[in-house]
Formats: structure tokens, sequence, C-alpha cells
């Protein structure tokens, strides 16, 4: 059975007591549970991941994650992070292709391919985000968008290395807007995901992909992002910022 991912990104939030604070309440909250297929990764800060990792403990399902990692194994970069760096510092998952970077930092297709191959080369996992802004879903081009976002970002992979990656499908209009798409939006579009892998590589790879989805999750409407078949957790931001909001949030799918 695949484990329903919860997946909370700090972005440039919270100072190292924060961090170290908000850490432990989720673990508190985890012992008091027995659900063996929820798995919850944090991506806090580069600087506080090391700290983070000293805090965890194998008993619980909680993983650390990078927000962001350098397609260069090492060299004159400064100011940037290697995968060997992230390894090292216990990181097992790594964010690619947020729209914060792809939009802020410029950050093209062909470098998202090339952090995907450092990534999965480092024995970590990409999170590769991919979805459409308001404009696109407007014009209803919305699949063909996404379509060139998957294949130009991750179908240099072999079948082997793909089965690696974990999509999360974030429209870009309901991240941090409070706006979320029906039900029916998510499903059409997680099959839309999977009908762009089969035609790439098969229908078992597809299948045993996981897509998560993000975009204003919070508490409230969680369950029903997580009851959509094909859904195989959520990705969250805003209500990942405070222990009450992201308990309850845990709460509300246990
Ligand atoms: C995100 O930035 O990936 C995200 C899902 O943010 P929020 O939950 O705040 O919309």
């Amino acid at each position: 059975m695949k484990p329903t991912i919860i997946a909370a990104n700090w972005k440039m939030n919270k100072t190292l007591q924060e961090s170290k604070a908000l850490t432990l309440e989720i673990m508190t909250w985890l012992r008091t549970q027995q659900r063996e297929d929820l798995r919850v990764i944090l991506f806090p800060s580069f600087i506080h991941l090391t700290t983070i990792h000293s805090l965890l403990t194998v008993e619980l399902p909680l993983a650390l994650g990078a927000q962001n990692c350098h397609e260069k194994l090492s060299g004159a970069f400064t100011g940037e992070v290697s995968s060997a760096m992230l390894v090292s510092a216990g990181v097992s998952y790594v964010l690619v292709g947020h729209s914060e970077r792809r939009l802020l930092y410029h950050e093209d297709h062909p470098l998202l391919a090339s952090k995907v191959a450092m990534i999965l080369e480092a024995s970590m996992q990409p999170i590769f985000c991919c979805g459409e802004c308001w404009q696109e879903r407007a014009s209803n081009v919305q699949d063909a968008y996404i379509e060139t976002q998957l294949v130009e970002g991750l179908f240099h992979l072999s079948a082997a290395q793909i089965q690696q990656v974990i999509i999360a499908y974030e429209p870009v209009w309901a991240i941090g807007t409070g706006k979320t798409p029906d039900a029916k939006v998510i499903t059409e579009m997680q099959k839309s995901i999977r009908t762009v892998i089969v035609k790439h590589y098969n229908t078992g790879i597809a299948e045993g992909m996981k897509v998560l989805y993000g975009g204003s999750c919070n508490a409230k409407n969680v369950k029903e992002f997580i009851s959509i078949d094909g859904v195989d957790g959520v990705l969250v931001g805003n209500a990942s910022l405070q222990a009450t909001d992201f308990l309850q949030l845990l709460e509300a799918i246990c």
C-alpha cells in the first residue's frame, strides 16, 4: 500500500528555535498515532536541516526534505548547496520545480531536468512540482502545459529512475490564495499526468507513481483531497507553519 504523504514546505519561514519547536510538537503528535501508512516530510530552511535531522527518530514516520538543490556536484557556486551536502545533512527528499522557483528565480526546464538527475544520483527522491497558472486554465490548455513540464523536466530519466520521483500537482493559482480546485479537476489532472507517463513509460510505472496535490490545503479540505482516487498525499505551505494548524490538518486525515 502506498503511504499517504504529507509534505510541509516551510519556505523562508521559521528561526532555528521555531523550527525545532514545531518539529518536536509534530513528533509528539506522531507518537500518539498508530497509522503506519502515513509519511510526514518536513522542508525547513537549508541552515536548519542538520539540527532538525538530529531530532528525528527512526520509529516515527517523519523524514527530512530540502527546498532546493544545485544542479552541479560541487565547485565555485557561491551561496549554493549541493546534493552531497544535503545527503550528509540527512535529507531524503528534495523539492524541484516549485512555482516560486520557476517564476521568481526563472528556473527553466533544462535546469530542472539537471536538478532531478543530480538528486536521483545522490539517492534522494525529488518531489517534482508541476501546475498551470490561471491563464492556462482559462484557455483550457492546462493538460498540454503540464505535459510539457513533465516531458522536459522528467522524461530524460530511465524507467527505474522515474519511479523514484514523486509528482506534486500544484495549480499556481491555488498556491497561497485560499482558492482550491474542485475534486473533479484534481481527479482529471492526476489522470492526465498518469496518461502522459503511460505514453512515455508504461501503465505499471504510471500506476505505481505517487502524485500529490498542493495549493491552499488545510485542516478543512485535506480529507477531501486525499480521498481522491490517485492522490497519494498533499504538499502544504501556509497550513504547515503553525503547530495548531498543521496538527489539525494531520488530525483531519487520521
Ligand atoms: C506551496 O507553496 O507549495 C503550497 C502548497 O502553499 P500553500 O499551501 O500555502 O498554498
